[in-house]
């Protein structure tokens, strides 16, 4: 089933210079762009983003880290979008991330991991309409 999903590039990997290699990845794995854009979120904005995590320990500080610098937000769409960025992307704490995946190679650790990846057609429901409209998506 032809899917699509949101990514982030997020501010660590803007900052070390990784989002065409990163882009590349997402390529390789078959996903096409359909919108993309950087965009520096406030505090606020990445709070509401991220809402789902609103009662975890880790939720202020995320906020925070996601709002640092600017990010990249993309769609992606291509057969099983959604399952097929995410095993892109490997796991979220990137010790656990099988070699290879975006975040075995890019990201810092369990928070500053690189990238983000829509986990359900649900949370992709919610996530590309917080930045896209419609007719940014081609
Ligand atoms: N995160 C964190 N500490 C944790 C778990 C997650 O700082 O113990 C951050 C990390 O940036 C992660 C984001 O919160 O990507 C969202 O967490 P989630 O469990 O949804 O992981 P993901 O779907 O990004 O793999
Ligand atoms: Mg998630």
């Amino acid at each position: 089933m032809v899917q699509r999903t949101l990514s982030i590039i997020k501010p660590d990997a803007v900052r070390k210079n990784a989002v065409g290699a990163i882009i590349k990845c997402f390529e390789d794995a078959g996903l096409r762009i359909a919108a993309m854009k950087m965009l520096h979120l406030s505090n606020e904005e990445a709070g509401r983003f991220y809402i789902v995590h609103r009662e975890r320990p880790f939720y202020k500080d995320l906020a925070a880290f996601m709002s640092e610098g600017p990010i990249v937000v993309l769609v992606l769409e291509g057969e099983d979008a959604i399952a097929r960025l995410r095993k892109t992307m490997g796991a979220t704490n990137p010790k656990d991330a099988a070699p290879g995946t975006i975040r075995a190679m890019f990201a810092e650790n369990i928070e500053r991991n690189a990238v983000h990846g829509s986990d359900s057609e649900a949370s992709a429901g919610y996530e590309i309409p917080f930045f896209f409209p419609a007719i940014e998506m081609h």
